[in-house]
């Protein structure tokens, strides 16, 4: 892939009429090191936020080995990629049919659950195997993260000492995992999560074997700027340590966003200008999403050198002709920008490149790398806070 220093050069080369997906392997892999020289334990990349074969090989090269998969399309997406990689999967309702191909065709050892009948689901796939790890999934509170992830899966505390007892049996190893929401703000959410997994350890009164605290580190967005990933590692490392778990026990985590928010920014044209609002060459149903459907605000920078005026709040509409395909914003760019001008819409490696469809005819986009730095970074090194870390939070 042809490499460009950045989005600026990228419209000078080509004044491009489709959105441009800008790629930076660099801040991907920092991230993967970041997690496997930093975290106390395993990390599993989360392969939902970013599918990419590009990307997966990224996190492999820098480190990361192991794999959350949700589907028997990302097992197999993964495995033919990386043959060696340990695949895990994390989703706690699963057909039959994915199970034992998982199994039998993919070395898939580790499943998540949350009901008895998955359990039996997977004991029956499998053949009553013997060398399963088994993780019950948790339900925990999502308060402290932007997007909720409490709703749909987990055992409740009151249940989970049974369903441990039960999975207990058919495992080799037993875990527990839970998921905080995503973009979790405070590294408390992770603290509160693992109280419930005491609880539910202490009532259940058997080994645990595993304790997973999934995905939901942050990344780094307009008013969304989270403290250090360090002090999240440092309090689960300690609430983990305190558990009644043996000497052996294993800390895993699952980041999807946290390893590849950075990975890409997109490129986007002005098709035409309505007061404040600009209509724009992508939307809800391409690599925004999240802007559309949680109003999740993206960092924006204009690309032409002549608009000269102060920032003003802008809200855009994507191309297709449906009036949900609308960002709210605010995102800030020149008072003078017009139809005809690019900008970049940074931060969208999660959740957002790997989103995009081709509806209404629309969803094309040619991707390109780029080398310089995101717009904004928790890896960069620079962090503008007074504690020392060399992680990093500053929107530029
Ligand atoms: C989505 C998901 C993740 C990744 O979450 P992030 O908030 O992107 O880190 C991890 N584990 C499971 C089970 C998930 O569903």
């Amino acid at each position: 892939m042809h490499s460009y220093p950045d989005a600026s050069t990228v419209v000078r080369a080509f004044s491009p009429d489709q959105p441009v997906i800008l790629n930076r392997p660099h801040a991907a892999a920092r991230a993967a090191r970041f997690f496997a020289e930093k975290f106390p334990g395993k990390s599993l990349y989360a392969v939902k936020a970013n599918p990419s074969p590009d990307l997966l090989q990224i996190l492999w090269d820098a480190g990361v080995t192991h794999f959350d998969v949700a589907s028997i399309a990302e097992v197999r997406l993964v495995r033919s990629l990386l043959p060696e990689a340990t695949l895990c999967f994390m989703h706690p309702v699963k057909t039959k049919s994915a199970i034992t191909e998982a199994y039998t065709q993919h070395g898939v050892r580790t499943f998540s659950l949350d009901t008895a009948e998955e359990l039996q689901k997977i004991v029956e796939a499998t053949g009553g195997a013997q060398d399963l790890n088994l993780l019950v999934r948790l339900r925990v509170s999502s308060e402290y993260s932007e997007l909720s992830l409490a709703s749909k899966f987990g055992v409740d505390l009151a249940d989970a000492a049974a369903l441990l007892r039960n999975v207990r049996q058919h495992c080799d190893a037993l875990g527990i995992c839970f998921h905080v929401g995503s973009q979790a703000m405070t590294p408390f959410a992770y603290v509160q999560a693992l109280e419930r997994v005491r609880a539910a350890i202490a009532e259940a009164a058997v080994t645990v074997d595993i304790v997973d605290v999934g995905g939901g580190f942050p990344s780094c967005y307009p008013g969304m700027e989270p403290p250090p990933l360090e002090d999240y590692f440092a309090l689960i490392a300690r609430h983990f340590e305190a558990l009644p778990i043996s000497y052996s026990a294993e800390l895993w985590c699952e980041p999807g966003r946290a390893l590849c928010a950075e990975y890409s920014s997109l490129i986007v044209k002005v098709e035409k200008r309505r007061g404040t609002e600009l209509y724009i060459n992508d939307g809800a149903y391409g690599a925004l999403f999240d802007a559309a459907h949680v109003a999740w605000r993206f960092p924006v920078q204009a690309l032409e050198l002549d608009l000269i005026q102060p920032h003003d709040e802008f809200s855009f509409y994507g191309p297709t002709c449906d009036d949900a395909d609308f960002m709210k914003g605010p995102f800030m760019l020149p008072a003078d920008i017009q139809a005809g001008d690019y900008f970049e819409i940074g931060m969208l490696g999660a959740y957002g490149a790997a989103m995009k469809t081709g509806f209404n005819g629309f969803g094309e986009a040619i991707a390109v790398t780029v080398t310089d730095e995101p717009m904004a970074s928790l890896y960069r090194g620079d962090r503008a806070d007074p504690r020392s870390s060399d992680n990093v939070i500053s929107l530029r």
